[in-house]
């Protein structure tokens, strides 16, 4: 990963490389209902409640200060300035390389493997917010060290807090689908990997995930040695789908256990105080990430999205060392 950025670059990327043309519509529009905050030393974004009632205003504030990190809220009001009079939020999912709960890389904060896990996870969260929750005004943003998933439909954006939890849950696949179906007289089993649809097809996808990226690391409350070896032996069934043949060869009784636990890992991949929180400030796209130096950025193609060659600022390339 970069160095930090100086204060020198920081002013050479807001007057050269900066556009206030280039922020995103969707935080063009309406811009004068939401709450900027600013980071000016590094130390956390202190300088709170600043509106911008046109992006010139904006534009001279980031010349000016070319702050250490720059962030806008995802909730509209009627006064920002206060905080006060909340009329809505976006719906967030916040997706961090370096806290996903099962990566291959074992570095200590990013890199080039995590970031292209966060990717992959980023998308599989797209797929079911479009499929499954009929989504449509979703936009995704690099942010110097992962993904935000910024929803703004109009259906979700008054939702409160628990409704985004209940999203939130489905969305990861956190919660272990039920296996008994039927009414009173005649009960059957059917396992989520034999039901094509709905919360136990996201779940079977997310299993799938989580289990082929499994690392001897990773520690598991209730899986022994001996099963978790057993589950890195067959899991190579699960790429072929031979669901049963994978639940046959760890045993029944050990299947349960394994998909208890990837579920509660899987709450992990998203950070849940980010997606409840209506009041959350976010790191505002085009702007910089200094401690990284890269450039938070609105992603417009995932699959062909790679952050080291498009959101790295151009001095990160004239420093000599
Ligand atoms: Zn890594």
């Amino acid at each position: 990963m970069n160095e930090p950025a100086t204060l020198q670059e920081r002013r050479r990327y807001y007057r050269e490389e900066w556009n206030v043309k280039k922020l995103p519509d969707f935080i063009k529009e309406g811009m004068e209902q939401r709450e900027f905050g600013f980071d000016h030393l590094g130390k956390g974004p202190n300088d709170r409640y600043r509106i911008f009632r046109s992006l010139e205003y904006l534009k001279r504030f980031m010349r000016y200060k070319s702050p250490f990190a720059a962030y806008c809220s995802v909730a509209f009001y009627d006064k920002p300035f206060k905080r006060a009079d909340w009329i809505k939020s976006e719906l967030i999912f916040d997706v961090d390389a370096k806290d996903i709960p099962i990566r291959t890389c074992m570095c200590d904060n990013v890199c080039e493997v995590c970031l292209g896990e966060a990717k992959e996870i980023v998308s599989g969260l797209i797929d079911t917010l479009k499929g499954d929750l009929g989504l449509k005004d979703i936009h995704v943003i690099y942010s110097g060290r992962g993904y935000h998933l910024r929803v703004l439909d109009e259906t979700v954006m008054k939702m409160d807090s628990d409704i985004r939890a209940q999203i939130l849950k489905y969305l990861v696949g956190s919660e272990v689908p039920r296996s008994e179906y039927g009414t009173e007289g005649e009960k059957y089993q059917l396992e989520h990997f034999s039901i094509p649809f709905g919360y136990p097809k996201v779940f079977t996808q997310r299993f799938k995930y989580a289990v082929l990226h499994l690392t001897p690391n990773i520690e598991m409350e209730n899986i022994s040695p001996a099963l978790f070896k057993k589950v890195l032996k067959n899991r190579t069934y699960l790429l072929t789908d031979e669901w049963g043949l994978f639940r046959k060869n760890i045993g029944p009784i050990n299947y349960k256990k394994l998909v208890k636990e990837i579920g509660a890992l899987n709450m992990g991949l998203v950070d849940a105080k980010v997606s409840i929180d209506l009041k959350r400030i976010l790191r505002l796209p085009t702007s910089l990430h200094s401690k990284v130096s890269m450039k938070c950025m609105e992603v417009q193609n995932i699959e062909k999205f790679d952050p080291f060659k498009e959101a790295v600022p151009k001095f990160v390339y004239e420093r000599d060392d």
